[in-house]
């Protein structure tokens, strides 16, 4: 834990949390370890002293407002499966667990608006939606992360290239301040000129800004059909090559992954099962596109699949394979969804990047990011949304010592955040900045939009005590 300016959680504090949430206050050794850290523990873990099993809004700024009065700080968690350390404890005090604030509070079909607790997993928002015939669109890698914190942290996944990320189904939202006031943002409309957006502000403020209890978001009709194509490539540039020319065809991929063999080989040694083919016509195989479409009914969807062939194959596919049942659509997703928990289980150190680049420039920064592998000693994976642009690159390493493994890594992610910038490109498309990226955001923003953040961050948090030492305020 990091030395800081802030009061001491004092017994007597934690007698009063207790009056306020009987049995939902969890210390010190009562803490399980899992609160210490998300899902890339290589940036550092952190004890909060008290964990509350946050319950309701007032509860949550019943809690707030008495760590306010004593300069105590207040980390919002949802499920822990961030990738950017940014619900980690760094500087002691009050986790919020977000976990049990878990009921789906009703649709409003007229609207197609579901409201939720900012606690409901993901995959229960998704499952219990398609049971009303609808679909809440975004799809990220993780199902069981919650909704507040895909929201913190505006989760993009695998449908943001037809659909879009988080923040476009985010309608409305409660949110308790930093200083323990509730407030309402946005409204159940589907458009808005009503002053700054602060509902937008929120979407992404990986929990520096307010806590999140309650949502409003925007659901779709369910799409009736889906099929699925594993389409392989001899090489990852003439697979990369083929992403544009989807889209000059008018085709709307509901999602468009590129993956390189030696991950897709991972994932399937994970799961112990092969459904992607790694060498066809005597041709090895070097890399794949995952795709889907969707559509009404299967007619349309075969169309559409011998129009996406034609283009494909224009552009070096050494096959289309079709998965159109359910079975071989959930084994071709289910290699993908499992890349970060293969890679996980093959690897000791660990560290990921998540940049965003101008579909155009995939190929050209992948090249040029696989042509540093040479100059360290860990391996480098890489996989991606290509539909959209966002990589993410993987620093792999068994038999490196730690400092040195982490040294290293910090010089090729500084390279790569600099050629990603000379292509267009962000230093986050989904994750996040949290605690693991901030040194690398001011050369991103510049120095008047860091100012502007900051002041953000004043005006939201006066006593900075709202998940401090995140995202872009250092203390
Ligand atoms: C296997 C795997 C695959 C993944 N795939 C994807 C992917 O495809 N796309 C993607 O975008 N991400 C992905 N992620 C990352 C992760 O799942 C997302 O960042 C997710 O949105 C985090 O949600 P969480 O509930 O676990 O939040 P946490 O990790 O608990 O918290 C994340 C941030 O949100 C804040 N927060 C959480 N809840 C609230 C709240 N109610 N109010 C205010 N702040 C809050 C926290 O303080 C923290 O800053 C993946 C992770 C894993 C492990």
């Amino acid at each position: 834990m990091q030395e800081s300016k802030y009061g001491k959680v004092t017994p007597e504090l934690i007698e009063e949390f207790k009056k306020i949430v009987p049995g939902k206050v969890h210390v010190n050794g009562d803490i399980n370890e899992d609160y210490f850290h998300d899902e890339m523990p290589i940036y550092g873990k952190g004890a909060p002293d008290v964990v509350v099993e946050a319950t309701t809004t007032e509860d949550i700024a019943s809690i707030v407002k008495l760590c306010y009065e004593n300069n105590i700080p207040v980390i919002p968690r949802g499920a822990g499966t961030g990738l950017t350390g940014a619900a980690v404890a760094i500087y002691g005090g009050v986790m919020i667990d977000m976990s049990k604030m878990n009921k789906i509070l009703g649709y409003d079909k007229e609207n197609f608006v579901v409201k939720v607790q900012a606690g409901v997993l993901l995959n229960d928002l998704a499952e219990d939606a398609q049971k009303q015939g609808l679909m809440y669109p975004p799809d990220p890698g993780e199902k069981f992360a919650t909704l507040g914190g895909n929201v913190s942290t505006n989760a993009g996944g695998m449908r943001a290239v037809k659909y879009g990320c988080t923040r476009d189904y985010v309608r409305a939202m409660t949110v308790v301040l930093p200083t323990g006031e509730i407030v309402k943002m946005g409204a159940t409309v589907s458009k808005t000129s009503t002053g700054y957006s602060l509902l937008n502000l929120m979407i992404g403020s990986e929990g520096t800004l307010g806590i999140i209890t309650e949502l409003t978001l925007k659901v779709i009709p369910a799409p009736k059909e889906t099929i699925s194509l594993i389409i392989p490539y001899e090489n990852l540039e003439d697979c990369i090559a083929t992403v544009p020319k989807f889209f000059m065809a008018h085709l709307q991929p509901q999602a468009l992954e590129f993956m390189e063999k030696e991950i897709v080989l991972a994932s399937e040694r994970y799961l112990g099962k092969s459904v992607f083919p790694q060498k066809l016509d005597g041709i090895d195989i070097g890399a794949y596109l995952l795709v889907t479409f969707d559509g009404d009914n299967m007619e349309e969807l075969e169309a559409i699949t011998e129009q996406a062939s034609e283009v494909v194959f224009e552009q070096g596919a050494i096959d289309v394979l079709v998965a159109d049942t359910p079975a071989k659509k959930k084994d071709a997703w289910a290699a993908r969804s499992s890349f970060l928990e293969a890679i996980e289980a093959e690897t000791k150190l660990l560290d990921e990047c998540d940049v965003v680049v101008p579909v155009n420039q995939i190929a050209k920064y992948l090249t040029f990011v696989k042509s540093l592998e040479d100059d360290y000693d860990f391996k480098i994976k890489s996989f991606g949304h290509a539909g959209d642009g966002n990589l993410h690159i993987y620093a792999c390493a068994n038999d490196m010592d730690e400092a040195v493994f982490k040294k290293q890594v910090a010089d090729f992610m500084k390279i790569i955040y600099k050629k990603a910038a000379e292509c267009g490109g962000l230093i986050s498309g989904e994750h996040g900045i949290g605690y693991g990226k901030m040194d690398y955001l001011a050369d991103f923003a510049g120095e008047a939009n860091m100012r502007i953040m900051k002041g953000i961050k004043e005006v939201f948090d006066p006593k900075m005590i709202l998940n401090p030492g995140k995202v872009c305020y250092k203390l």
